[in-house]
């Protein structure tokens, strides 16, 4: 493609990207496709010859967009949100463009050092201590994943990546029922073996975890001769926002000699606003943290931070240095590659740096503090319906509720939910709680009004009415 074409058919891109978002709230939230139909309008192989702009683009609107979820639209309230807010996604054509490998300072030293100070101004943003470094990761999986392989590094006495786990101490790591189940897959990937996550049941209306028998457990274990590694707690887990006590998990932890993990992947933007700090209290006793702006804040997704209080422990974890990967002639620099497990890296600190700048953190804090309002107003509201009962309070702007309705109460609200996403206008989601179905509702779309919380409302009722 020459210069005149790409540009002829970047301002189109850029022309239909604001029309799409402008006009979000005439689409149906989520995709009304049957599975299999956009795959049967797609050809069984790669063209030989090219195919010129105007077709692919028609193809573009014609198959792929009628099957596409709106993540963006202002009623999404399913699962957590994955902001792209406007001016995310003009930084993300930028880097696009570059289409930089910042995986060394050398490779783009703009890149490292922009990561460098942007980590900075979240980690004050977020209250955290100074002695707490960011880094920027794809996902909070990758983070988890970070943070049980130098839990597990650290208790084998950094003899793991070399010697394999087979005829080490066998390794304990310690979390809720609560925890999202990027927390397994770490625990599968780093070898640790799901056998050896215990779960600790939780307490409470913040079902976090039971602190008492946390402490029991490292002590039975380390009776037994097994290896007691690390915890990882969560601030607002995923099904019903549960939250463990930080300070009390991280006194066990400190007195225990375990490395603290804290998934705060969702909730952590809150942190922006110092009221709720409150759920992370004691936060400065973890030893790494992740949150996502790529869910809340409104970085495009992918943008996962991990805040880390001992950086040198994560670089002796994965660092690895062959000639072709060295910086000849340059002390003092950061290699962000050595801090995840891929070794390639977008430059995704641009995005936040035009986020942060754009909209200030007052304007983000408004935003946040307007969902949790507005999550609150719709859960009073159907709280005050006789058909309708809440199950878990808003935790943030996080609540469950169910319709009591004819039958067995889970298939008549699994089918309630259903009929709510066929209408369109709104998304939800379930979960479960103590076993039995739940609806979930959060408000977390970043050009989310009061208006779309009213509708939300209207629409959960009018759709019960007639399930
Ligand atoms: N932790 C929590 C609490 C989550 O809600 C999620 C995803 O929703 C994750 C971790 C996984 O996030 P990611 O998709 O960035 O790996």
């Amino acid at each position: 493609m020459r210069a005149k074409e790409f540009g002829t058919w970047s301002r189109k891109a850029a022309e239909w990207g604001v029309e799409y978002r402008d006009t979000l709230r005439e689409r149906p939230v989520r995709a009304q496709t049957g599975p299999g139909e956009i795959a049967a309008r797609i050809a069984d192989n790669a063209p030989e010859t090219g195919h010129d702009m105007e077709t692919i683009f028609a193809d573009f609107e014609a198959i792929i967009v009628p099957g596409m979820t709106h993540w963006q639209h202002p009623r999404f309230f399913a699962y957590f949100p994955a902001n792209a807010a406007p001016v995310s996604v003009v930084a993300e054509y930028l880097v696009t463009v570059m289409a930089a490998q910042c995986m060394l300072w050398q490779t783009s030293p703009a890149a490292t050092e922009l990561e460098t100070k942007v980590m900075d101004w979240l980690r004050q943003a977020l209250g955290l201590p100074a002695d707490f470094t960011g880094v920027i990761q794809d996902s909070a999986s990758s983070a988890t994943l970070n943070a049980v392989l130098v839990m597990r590094e650290k208790a084998l006495g950094w003899k793991g990546n070399v010697e394999g786990l087979v005829g080490n101490d066998q390794i304990r790591i310690y979390s809720s029922s609560q925890v999202h189940t990027s927390i397994d897959r770490a625990i599968w990937v780093s070898g640790v073996g799901e056998r050896n996550l215990v779960r600790i049941p939780v307490t409470g209306k913040s079902r976090g975890m039971d602190v008492a028998a946390l402490e029991t457990a490292i002590i039975a274990d380390q009776q037994a001769g097994l290896l007691p590694a690390g915890i990882i707690a969560c601030v607002g887990g995923t099904s019903v926002g549960a939250c463990d006590n930080i300070a009390e998990v991280a006194a066990v932890a400190r007195k225990h000699g375990l490395y603290l993990h804290v998934d705060a992947a969702w909730a952590g933007s809150a942190m922006i606003c110092p009221e709720y700090r409150v759920f992370w209290d004691g936060i400065e006793g973890a030893d790494s943290i992740v949150f996502n702006p790529h869910k809340w804040l409104g970085a495009s997704f992918d943008c996962s931070v991990q805040f880390i209080r001992k950086p040198e422990e994560l670089v002796r974890t994965l660092a690895i240095h062959p000639e072709f990967l060295k910086t000849h002639g340059h002390d003092g620099i950061i290699n962000y590659s050595e801090w995840s497990v891929p070794l390639g890296r977008r430059f995704r600190a641009l995005k936040l740096w035009f986020l942060l700048r754009y909209h200030g953190l007052e304007g983000l804090r408004a935003m946040i503090r307007n969902h949790v309002k507005w999550s609150e107003m719709v859960a009073a509201r159907l709280a005050a319906e006789p058909d309708f009962e809440i199950v878990t309070e808003p935790f943030l702007s996080l609540f469950s509720f169910r319709h009591k309705g004819a039958g067995d109460p889970d298939a008549h609200n699994l089918a309630l939910v259903n009929a709510i996403n066929d209408d369109g206008r709104i998304y939800l989601t379930q979960t479960r709680v103590d076993g039995a179905i739940v609806i979930r509702f959060q408000a977390g779309q970043f050009d989310m009004t009061e208006g779309d919380a009213k509708t939300a409302v209207d629409v959960i009722i009018e759709v019960s009415r007639r399930a």
